[in-house]
């Protein structure tokens, strides 16, 4: 290419019109467009493909279909040598992170002021862009379990499971609940115990690297594969007790049934509202992390130690996943810590869920406080809005007694 082409020139009608339909977020007529074109990797006067307009929207569909239609990640001529990932981490998209990476961009890559797609996301605070981005590891980095190595006769992950393994291990919510309704809505449940295995080993591998060594993703394995072992011994408890009620009828009972006793001995409030089981698990999984000198573990034991420690839950995911600058408005599912869930409560609209599950789990604990935070939420805003218009009130009486 000669320096005196424009760029622009290589645009056609069709081509800007893709673009366009991009910026006003058309998804329909990008898709209905793009069903008639050859080659999807073009770049516009500047230098941006139409892939990074797509991440830089957010706009997951549109990033999917290109992906499918062989956009190229790499191709960019911006001259801020900004990658799709650096636009999606803008855009604050995790669902667009995370099918770049899949397609196996670089998290690493460097745009023309030394940041890296992670670094953007946090300058603009989207944190779970970060947090998506940090804990990615490739799917083929993991294909190493799925295989038979030495004196194994099979594989300590079946390979029909390897994109389940994927998606367990990369998830960035960390909460116990979390992990436990992923283990069972992944299809992990018979493989328990060699996951929690595999789990240990990735993080002994990790701490032995000689170069590129994760301190935070050998400690998030750990914490994964200590949460599975106390999985594993709430299933070994729920199957004796279900064994001495009586032998028959041990077989009628869900077997799944532990997860649920799981579910609510992690959700269980002393009279403070503090989560006891949580608390003494996380310490003891924190005080056994296998590798003392570094800095991950000296950081939490500090924080363990300090007078008003927040909940160890906290200190953990912080060190894992980073200080989140501020609070993020959108709140937090009471059940498994998910961001920014859908529903709430219909009675007291005071606390949220993800789903109809996460509500029902939550019940035992929630039925407590419900009635105690409809009544607070009933006469709080509404003394507030008397409040308010008692004032206004009160200034049209004022401007009254002046005229
Ligand atoms: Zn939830
Ligand atoms: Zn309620």
């Amino acid at each position: 290419m000669t320096e005196e082409t424009p760029k622009n020139q290589q645009l056609d009608d069709v081509q800007r019109q893709l673009l366009e339909h991009l910026a006003k977020s058309d998804t329909s007529g990008f898709k209905q467009l793009l069903a008639g074109v050859n080659n999807v990797n073009f770049v516009d006067d500047s230098g941006m493909s139409c892939l990074a307009h797509a991440s830089f929207k957010g706009n997951r569909e549109a990033v999917q279909l290109l992906l499918d239609m062989g956009a190229d990640i790499n191709l960019n001529q911006h001259g801020a040598d900004y990658t799709p990932l650096h636009f999606a981490a803008l855009s604050g998209n995790t669902h667009v992170c995370r099918l770049l990476l899949d397609a196996g961009i670089k998290p690493g890559s460097l745009n023309s002021v030394n940041r890296t797609a992670a670094q953007m996301a946090a300058f603009v605070g989207n944190h779970a862009c970060v947090e998506t981005i940090n804990n990615y590891v490739t799917q083929s980095s993991l294909e190493y379990y799925t295989q038979v190595h030495g004196q194994q006769t099979e594989p300590q992950i079946p390979p029909s499971l390897l994109k389940s393994f994927h998606a367990f291990v990369t998830e960035i919510n960390l909460h116990p609940v979390r992990i436990a309704l992923n283990v069972q809505s992944l299809g992990l449940l018979r493989i328990l115990s060699s996951l929690r295995k595999t789990l240990a080993l990735m993080c002994e591998k990790e701490m032995q690297k000689s170069h590129d060594l994760n301190e935070l993703l050998a400690f998030k394995f750990h914490y994964q594969g200590w949460i599975l072992a106390e999985l594993i011994r709430c299933e070994e408890q729920f199957k004796a007790q279900h064994k001495e009620k009586g032998g028959e009828e041990a077989g009628d009972a869900n077997k799944n049934d532990f997860i649920e006793v799981f579910v609510k001995r992690v959700l269980k409030e002393n009279k403070l509202g503090q989560l006891d089981y949580v608390e003494y698990t996380l310490r003891e999984c924190a005080r056994e992390f296998p590798v003392r000198e570094c800095t991950i573990f000296r950081q939490i034991a500090t924080q363990f130690g300090a007078k008003d420690a927040p909940p160890a839950l906290t200190i953990l995911r912080n060190a894992i996943n980073g200080m989140r600058g501020f609070v993020d408005e959108g709140g937090y599912c009471s059940t498994c810590g998910a961001e920014k869930p859908d529903k709430k409560c219909s009675k007291c609209k005071a606390v949220q869920y993800c789903d109809r599950e996460c509500q029902r789990l939550h019940w035992f604990m929630h039925k407590k406080n419900c009635a105690r935070l409809l009544a607070q939420s009933q006469t709080q805003p509404q003394s507030q809005a008397k409040g308010a218009i008692d004032t206004a009130e009160l200034r049209e009486e004022l401007s009254k007694l002046a005229a």
